[in-house]
């Protein structure tokens, strides 16, 4: 960030909202504060809207020291549905040497979007550009979008074992904010459960059981009601490892258990 634009954050922080108020603020040139507005806009330093210009997303602001520069992996890997841009294209609207052709009135996912390199949670090695995968947060998600002339980047290290890292973390916390670690590469879909790959996790759900620390049993469910069950075989092994400090697992990922569980549990655990 150069001079000039660190004067234009400083007025915006400090309270201006218009080009006036940031020209008397700073004592600059409307010339020059419009070209750092227009910067730090792209780079989601400042969002603008109906009150005036404000500081991007106070909650995940992008680290200070991080900026967009030559990236610009989010028009050409993320899905834009608001200018029909598909996964793994590069948009419509993007001009090497220009960047977006429609900045002023770029949609607002464009406007707001901001990966989770640039706001300073994850190491160089993370560059998008460079990665060949962006991570972004959402409500309950950490989000990973694999660029497709790399698919399985996303497997290999150092990314594989800090995804599994943020997926264990996202377990523990269920019940209280927890998160799903979802990865889109191409046309496949994958849900981490530490280090066990679900692939195409179902929208009705995945029961899971851990085996060791970090890996897993689980099942993908195919309805609501399929869910309720695989949900109460697991409450059902857990009341017999209590009971008997072990229980089996199941083996089959596909199968729809039907009560009662205990008598074929207790059986598969040589506990009868
Ligand atoms: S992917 Fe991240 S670093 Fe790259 S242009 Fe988008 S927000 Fe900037
Ligand atoms: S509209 Fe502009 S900012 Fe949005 S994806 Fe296209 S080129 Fe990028």
């Amino acid at each position: 960030m150069d001079q000039t634009e660190l004067q234009v954050v400083r007025a915006v922080e400090a309270g201006a909202t218009t080009m006036k108020g940031i020209v008397d603020a700073t004592g600059l040139s409307r010339l020059k504060v419009e070209r750092a507005l227009s910067t730090l806009e792209k780079q989601k330093f400042l969002i603008r809207d109906g009150q005036g210009f404000r500081p991007a997303n106070r909650r995940a602001p992008p680290s200070p020291s991080r900026q967009c520069g030559t990236c610009n992996a989010c028009c050409d890997i993320l899905e834009v549905a608001a200018v029909d841009k598909p996964v793994n294209q590069l948009c419509k609207h993007w001009q090497n040497g220009t960047g977006c052709t429609i900045y002023d009135r770029r949609p607002q996912m464009c406007r707001s979007f901001v990966c989770a390199w640039l706001q300073g949670h994850l190491d160089d090695d993370w560059i998008p550009e460079k990665a060949g995968l962006i991570v972004h947060f959402s409500q309950d998600a950490v989000n990973v979008t694999v660029d497709d002339h790399c698919p399985d980047r996303w497997r290999e290290e150092p990314y594989f074992s800090k995804l599994s890292e943020w997926s264990l973390n996202g377990i523990k916390r269920i019940g209280n904010r927890g998160y799903a670690t979802l990865v889109v590469s191409g046309e496949n879909r994958f849900m981490l459960l530490g280090r066990t790959i679900v692939p195409e996790p179902t929208l009705f759900g995945t029961a899971f059981l851990p085996l060791t620390p970090d890996t897993f049993r689980f099942w993908r469910a195919t309805s609501p009601e399929h869910l309720q069950r695989l949900h109460e075989r697991m409450a059902e092994i857990e009341r017999i490892r209590q009971e008997f400090g072990s229980c089996a697992i199941p083996e089959n990922e596909d199968d729809d258990p039907q009560a009662p569980y205990r008598p074929a549990l207790l059986r598969q655990s040589n506990h009868v």
